[in-house]
């Protein structure tokens, strides 16, 4: 499943970050999800709570946030899309570039420090 690759990989993230910091552990995980990263929410807690065994996550809690999916246009229109559909709600072409909303970022580590 392609969820347990993201989270194994934000996993190494945290872990590292919370080496970085010489805390004990992380406490809070959020994240946020491109509506066009293709990675479904409940899928990647499932995972979390699977992978997160043995690691400075164990005791953490994961947050999932969404986030809408951004375009930048060559007629300067800046803003979200409509209805789902990749092109522009005020040129209508198909010719734009996405700004947010394709990836999943790590938004925000709370971490337990001694
Ligand atoms: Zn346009």
């Amino acid at each position: 499943m392609h969820e347990f690759s993201i989270v194994s990989s934000l996993l190494d993230l945290v872990e590292a970050d919370v080496r970085k910091h010489e805390a004990k552990a992380a406490t809070r995980i959020v994240v946020r999800i491109g509506e066009m990263s293709g990675v479904v929410a409940e899928l990647l807690t499932e995972a979390f709570h699977v992978c997160k065994r043995g690691t400075l996550a164990e005791q953490a809690e994961l947050v999932v946030e969404k986030q809408e999916v951004l375009i930048s246009c060559g007629c300067g229109y800046k803003g979200p899309i409509k209805d789902r559909r990749f092109i522009c709600p005020v040129c209508g072409t198909a010719d734009v570039e996405a700004t947010a909303g394709e990836e999943m970022i790590l938004q925000q580590l709370e971490m337990e420090v001694e």
